[in-house]
């Protein structure tokens, strides 16, 4: 029998639904600021989602748009800037960097006051959800893509406790914060990688299969579970348009549950990106 999909939209949809009615409510406009060095066409993209999200739940955009010729220092203080001005609440910015500033990501990151880092990447960040996730999950600021995971999971109902997750990914932004999260729900977690040693044996064990790697097409459906959980987080540019990293023909034959691709994990990080903004605006208010 085919798998259930689990669509990403009816979810993100509930969630940008609920942030426009805390929005409304607001005296002031929350504001997000993402900074674009260059032009890369994927980056352009995810960006006009950005500002779609933000204007659809009543929130300021501001797209700081800088040329791929763009010094360090220039990139450094249109952070220092976006971080001293109170009408922006969350920060972000758009990698890949040009290859000629690509050493810098990390002090980027680290650069943006972690008040406002609403990709959850800031040192600050990391270290409250491996501390506690629980409370990072609820009040601080977590990578969207991995909140956006578990926020998918609670929504079809499916309970990651005493289940046996495996991710092939680890990341920063996708693949650690979601054995993070995965751990705090009370899964048993195994965390894959390119130089892990026989993946498929690893891939046949998961009753919750995340696969985050950017490699289309890696996870061929015959390597997966009988009624496992997959969530395809890949999204991967090709002749034949956008796929993920499972074969999503042969996977959903044996997946008991499969994210589409496109239409999965894609809205709940935007939706959750947005959940993010608005906990920075309201722990804005509270400092
Ligand atoms: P990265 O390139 O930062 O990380 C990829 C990870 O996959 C690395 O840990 C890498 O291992 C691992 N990997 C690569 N090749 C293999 C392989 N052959 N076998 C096992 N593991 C492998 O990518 P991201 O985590 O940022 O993104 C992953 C994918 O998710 C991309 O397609 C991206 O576009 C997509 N994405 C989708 C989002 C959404 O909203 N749907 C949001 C964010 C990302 P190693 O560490 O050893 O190099």
């Amino acid at each position: 029998m085919a798998a259930t999909l689990l669509y990403g939209h009816p979810a993100a949809d509930q969630i940008i639904n609920r942030l426009e009615d805390q929005v409304q409510a607001l005296d002031e406009k929350p504001g997000l600021a993402a900074v674009l060095v260059g032009d890369d066409p994927a980056s352009q993209i995810y960006l006009r989602n950005k500002k779609e999200a933000c204007r659809k739940i009543g929130c300021h955009f501001e797209n700081i748009i800088l040329p791929d010729t763009a010094t360090p220092e220039e990139l450094l203080t249109a952070i220092d800037r976006l971080n001293n001005n109170p009408a922006i609440h969350g920060i972000l910015c758009q990698f890949p960097l040009p290859p000629v500033l690509s050493h810098l990501k990390n002090q980027v990151i680290s650069r943006i006051d972690p008040h406002k880092d609403v990709d959850g990447l800031h040192p600050v960040n990391v270290g409250r959800l491996s501390t506690n996730p629980k409370k990072a999950l609820n009040h601080g600021l977590v990578p969207a893509t991995a909140k956006g995971i578990l926020e998918l999971l609670r929504f079809y109902q499916l309970d990651p406790a005493g289940k046996h997750a495996v991710i092939v990914g680890r990341s920063n932004l996708v693949g650690k914060p979601t054995a993070q999260l995965l751990l705090a729900a009370n899964a048993t977690v195994t965390q894959a990688h390119s130089r892990t040693s026989d993946l498929q044996k690893l891939v046949r064990l998961a009753d919750l299969l995340v696969v985050a790697t950017g490699q289309p097409r890696l996870i061929p459906g015959d390597w997966i579970k009988p009624g496992a959980v997959v969530i395809d987080v890949g999204i991967n540019r090709t002749a034949s348009g956008l796929v993920g990293d499972t074969d999503f023909a042969s996977a959903q034959d044996r997946a008991g549950y499969i994210t589409p691709v496109p239409g999965g994990v894609g809205p709940m990080t935007i939706a959750m990106l947005m959940a993010n903004l608005i906990t920075a605006y309201q722990n804005s208010l509270r400092s």
